[in-house]
């Protein structure tokens, strides 16, 4: 494994997809998931220019943070229970995965205690499989309207996990339903609400993640090799 070659890799397969479809890499952020990396792997990717990093077990991140000397933005990519919020803000910048209005009200809570503000992404389930975290689609207008008043909450877009799925199009059609969403959600929030980010699309799907208007990906085991 060769993590720098592997981000090369990563980003040619970006900037490929991104021809196809007229879409500019330089609007394509990537976050290299470092659940299960250790400290040195996540040196490595740091050295190799990605900037940002994603975990998504508290105790594991917290642990990690800690060691890593590196500069990184940090960000929570996992189901995050209530009792965790606390100890997440001692180390991340983003929390991508806010799927209930009860964990953004205590987000807001933890984080105006700091004096501090946190931005998230509104995680939606998509696909429709049970075993996923999120808010319906259906559900995300009416959260979306009470996350928008929490004050130390910058809500920066939407998060999904694809379609577990052999077939292409049930997986794009997961990435076109969130992008969907955000046009018109778009049309109806306060300005002061600007839903920039989709972050979608991790190994076995990026590409077409990046095709439907991804703008954040995030992947780990293209750079990492396979997690065992
Ligand atoms: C593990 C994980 C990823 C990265 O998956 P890979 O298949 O290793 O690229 C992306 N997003 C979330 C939420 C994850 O849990």
């Amino acid at each position: 494994m060769n993590v720098a070659e592997n981000i090369d890799l990563v980003r040619n397969r970006i900037a490929a997809a991104c021809r196809k479809t007229n879409h500019s890499p330089d609007d394509i952020k990537l976050v290299a998931v470092t659940k299960t990396v250790g400290v040195e792997a996540i040196e490595e990717v740091l050295a190799g220019g990605v900037t940002m990093v994603g975990e998504n077990r508290i105790q594991e991140a917290w642990q990690k943070f800690q060691l890593v000397e590196s500069y990184a933005e940090w960000h929570m990519i996992g189901h995050l229970q209530r009792n965790k919020v606390k100890q997440c803000l001692r180390f991340a910048q983003t929390i991508q995965s806010v799927d209930s209005v009860r964990l953004a009200r205590e987000i807001h809570v933890q984080a105006e205690k700091l004096a501090r503000s946190i931005e998230v992404l509104i995680q939606v389930n998509t696909s429709g499989e049970a075993s996923k975290f999120g808010f319906t689609p259906d559900e995300v207008g009416d959260a979306l309207a009470e996350i928008a008043q929490l004050s130390r909450l910058k809500v920066k877009g939407l998060m999904t996990i694809g379609a577990f799925s052999p077939d292409e199009k049930v997986v794009r059609a997961s990435f076109v339903r969130l992008r969907a969403l955000r046009d018109s959600l778009q049309e109806n929030l306060l300005p002061a609400v600007e839903l920039k980010e989709l972050s979608m699309g991790m190994t076995n799907d990026f590409e077409i993640a990046v095709e439907e208007g991804s703008t954040m990906i995030r992947i780990g085991r293209s750079i990492f090799g396979e997690r065992t």
